[in-house]
């Protein structure tokens, strides 16, 4: 299938690109690496009237260390992530992370105000951003606004972003000495969306976790913070027992849905082998 007819616009302002908004209303969409958007035209389910395209406007990608936090640019690729020295001395998570982000070609375009955006509940990127606490910044008219990340998924490809907002960055706050963190996901083939993934974060003092955040992603419609399992290991030396405790717990708050492939037990038990396999790793 080929893309209904559209116009295109290249703002070179965020000025701009708010006026389009405004001009254009529903019949606008943001169109930044294309890596989604593309196919979903292709496919007709989205027929906008322009898209707007954020490619021309300056000061949108970027990596900088700022005071308190990691700021990433919203246009800022994935694969800028993945092999930025900024990224892999102060947002670690983020830079194991970001080989699992699709396939190279699709890195090299695709960007983190995309992911971000768009919401995909097998997508890395927002799993990582509640598991850091980032904070995403939107721009408007009306200036600029920043929701935690935690608040910023709210359902199914669904964001707390109004129609007239743009992201325009991502802030990850500076992880305290100490902490550690982990990530790792089961694909049916590298580069694929994950069936199921986990980031965790964690303060280690010897083989005790402290500050656990366990976020999965693949398990629910956002990323979903595995808040029992936290709390049983909390504080706590990390033991076979423990363990087999926080899995139990862990059973009990996730309720993935089965897809096309993988059923709802196949989903849980890969959640509960992930979980096991970073807990030890932070440990380690
Ligand atoms: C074959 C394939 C495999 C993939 N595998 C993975 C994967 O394993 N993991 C993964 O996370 N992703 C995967 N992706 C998606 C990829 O990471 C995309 O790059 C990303 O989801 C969207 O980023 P983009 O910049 O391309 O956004 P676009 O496609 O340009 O836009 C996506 C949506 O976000 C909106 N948008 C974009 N930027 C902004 C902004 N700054 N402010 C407000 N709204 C905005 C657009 O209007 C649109 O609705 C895959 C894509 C393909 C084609």
């Amino acid at each position: 299938m080929k893309a209904p007819s559209f116009d295109y616009a290249r703002p070179a302002t965020l000025d701009q690109a708010f006026s389009l908004l405004e001009q254009y209303g529903d019949g606008a969409r943001i169109i930044a690496g294309g890596q989604t958007l593309l196919a979903t035209l292709n496919m007709r389910l989205s027929e906008p009237q322009i898209l707007v395209d954020l490619n021309g406007i300056r000061g949108l990608s970027g990596i900088s260390l700022q005071e308190g936090h990691l700021r990433i640019g919203a246009m800022t690729r994935h694969s800028e992530i993945e092999d930025s020295f900024l990224v892999a001395q102060h947002m670690p998570l983020l830079a194991m992370t970001a080989p699992h982000v699709a396939h190279k070609a699709i890195r090299n375009k695709g960007t983190l105000g995309g992911s971000i955006a768009f919401a995909d509940p097998a997508a890395e990127w927002p799993c990582c951003a509640v598991a850091l606490d980032a904070v995403i910044v939107l721009a408007s008219r009306r200036g600029l606004r920043r929701v935690q990340a935690a608040d910023f998924f709210q359902e199914l490809y669904t964001t707390d972003m109004a129609p007239d907002e743009i992201i325009v960055a991502c802030e990850f706050p500076l992880q305290a000495p100490g902490s550690r963190c982990a990530f790792d996901e089961l694909a049916r083939r590298h580069g694929d969306y994950a069936i199921v993934g986990l980031a965790a974060v964690a303060q280690v003092a010897g083989n005790v976790l402290s500050g656990l955040r366990l976020v999965f992603l693949g398990t629910g419609n956002i990323p979903l913070r595995a808040r029992a399992a936290e709390a049983v290991l909390e504080g706590r030396e990390l033991t076979a027992d423990l363990i087999a405790a926080a899995r139990k717990a862990l059973a009990n708050e996730l309720a993935p849905a089965a897809d096309l492939y993988n059923s709802a037990e196949m989903k849980q038990h890969l959640a509960q082998v992930l979980m096991n396999r970073l807990l030890k790793a932070l440990a380690a």
